[in-house]
């Protein structure tokens, strides 16, 4: 391995958490009861608590691990909004005029969750860098290129997406990279400071009225006459209602929810400050980027503008630095052979939720839990909206929100939710991408 690729300074930790200090919270006393229990104190979870404290409802969020634990304060925070229901809308374009309008629906509420994330940054005052960016999807081969063309006539007349193609000889007005067979701009999306966003959750959460214990793992759930008994590593705490929130961590306390789910890991790199005349060239217009390879590379600048955070599926399991450094910081050299020598400072991981039908869901199971997940890679937006459509659904006694709300959840015959057959799709897609290329 290249050593000399680590900074001497290296982290193995998200670089976001240099601005929050994770595990800091205030203590709380579990209370005996409260109206709603939310498993799982990320994005999610928060944004549940906070409409339905909106609505006079009282929250308790419970989260296993400190508070920002999660993908929450890990991912990228590129903030897409309709384009990123990817390939779960490929029934979109089909004859089929019912599943084409549940399908247009979900754009339009997917769209609606940029606009969402919008406006609880800007009520609730969180001091996040939210920036209405746009993004840049390069295109691994022309015929991706061509493809990526016909979908964004769906996501401007569904999602308003505000999607332009940028032919390969503009690619540069983009990125400093002549990589992608060009690509699509999409003007309608974001970035943000996940941690900062997350942090600015829990205090706009506790505003309004919710009471969040960290380090308190929710373990039985039990009903009862009123609703629930939540068994915690705490003591019991009853409610009338209970949110599962917990995306990519999900596990034997809803087995049920865990084997819809294919649980991912997702890595990221930053690197050292870089030259600052290198660092404003490489993005110009400041967009976030992502391609449209199957093992798919995510990047921006730092909220600063000096550093590059580079992500992708350097593999698709845990794995530790010694592993995903040298494979990002490879992927990252194809696209900027620019930066060559320049050492990371930080590189970290987490845990993102396919579904089978790559769509984000929503609904109640068949015993009475609510749930909001499957972020199938980019849940900022929509999970920060589906999380804040189940506790609006709770204050309405039920009223279906949303166009994600109770749809079929798909699992497959014998899977538990381990998805031991990962390392062989990782290098099937790997190949795929290779050929793809190949015979570009
Ligand atoms: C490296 C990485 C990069 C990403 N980049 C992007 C991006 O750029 N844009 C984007 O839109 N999305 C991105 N994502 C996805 C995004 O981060 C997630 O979709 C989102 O954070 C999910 O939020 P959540 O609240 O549902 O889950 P999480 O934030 O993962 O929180 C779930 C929590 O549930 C807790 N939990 C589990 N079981 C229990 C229990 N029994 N009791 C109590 N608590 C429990 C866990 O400890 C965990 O903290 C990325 C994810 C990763 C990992």
């Amino acid at each position: 391995m290249d050593r000399s690729i680590f900074h001497p300074d290296f982290k193995a930790r998200p670089y976001w958490w240099e601005a929050v200090e994770i595990g800091d919270d205030p203590p709380a006393e579990l209370p005996a009861r409260a109206d709603v229990v939310i498993v799982g104190g990320g994005l999610t979870g928060l944004n549940c608590a906070i409409e339905l404290g909106r609505g006079g409802a009282r929250a308790v969020v419970l989260e296993a691990e400190e508070f920002g634990f999660g993908a929450s304060t890990r991912n990228g925070g590129a903030v897409s909004a309709g384009t990123n229901l990817g390939k779960g809308m490929s029934g979109a374009g089909t004859q089929d005029a019912a599943a084409q309008a549940v399908l247009r629906a979900m754009m339009a509420d997917a769209a609606a969750s940029l606009a969402h994330v919008e406006a609880v940054v800007a009520r609730e005052n969180i001091a996040c860098h939210y920036e209405r960016s746009g993004r840049f999807v390069g295109a691994w081969t022309p015929r991706h290129y061509d493809a990526m063309a016909r979908r964004s006539e769906l996501f401007n007349a569904h999602a308003e997406a505000e999607a332009v193609m940028v032919p390969r000889a503009r690619q540069r007005e983009e990125i400093a990279s002549d990589y992608y067979f060009g690509g699509m701009t999409v003007g309608r999306s974001g970035k943000l400071h996940p941690a900062l966003y997350h942090r600015g959750l829990m205090g706009a959460a506790r505003r309004h009225g919710a009471i969040l214990l960290g380090r308190t793992r929710a373990g039985r759930l039990a009903r009862t006459a009123g609703g629930w008994s939540v068994e915690t590593t705490r003591g019991p705490v009853a409610a009338r209602e209970v949110v599962i929130a917990t995306n990519g961590y999900t596990g034997g306390l809803t087995p049920d929810l865990r084997r819809r789910l294919i649980p991912l890991a997702s890595h990221i790199i930053a690197t050292e400050p870089l030259d600052p005349e290198i660092a404003r060239g490489l993005i110009p217009k400041g967009r976030t980027i992502s391609d449209t390879r199957r093992v798919l590379c995510y990047y921006r600048m730092s909220p600063d503008g000096t550093r590059v955070l580079f992500g992708g599926r350097a593999r698709f399991t845990q794995v530790g630095p010694e592993v995903s450094v040298p494979a990002l910081h490879a992927m990252m050299l194809q696209r900027w052979p620019q930066l060559k020598g320049v050492r990371i400072t930080h590189a970290w991981t987490g845990n993102v939720a396919f579904a089978f039908d790559h769509l984000p869901h929503m609904g109640v199971t068949p015993k009475g839990l609510h749930y909001a997940m499957a972020c199938n890679g980019s849940g900022v937006a929509i999970l920060s909206y589906l999380g804040a459509q189940v506790g609006r659904k709770i204050l309405g006694g039920g009223n279906r929100v949303t166009a994600f709300d109770g749809q079929d959840f798909p699992t497959r015959p014998l899977y538990t939710g381990h998805p031991w057959f990962l390392p062989m799709v990782g290098s099937w897609y790997r190949f795929r991408d290779w050929l793809d290329r190949r015979v570009a």
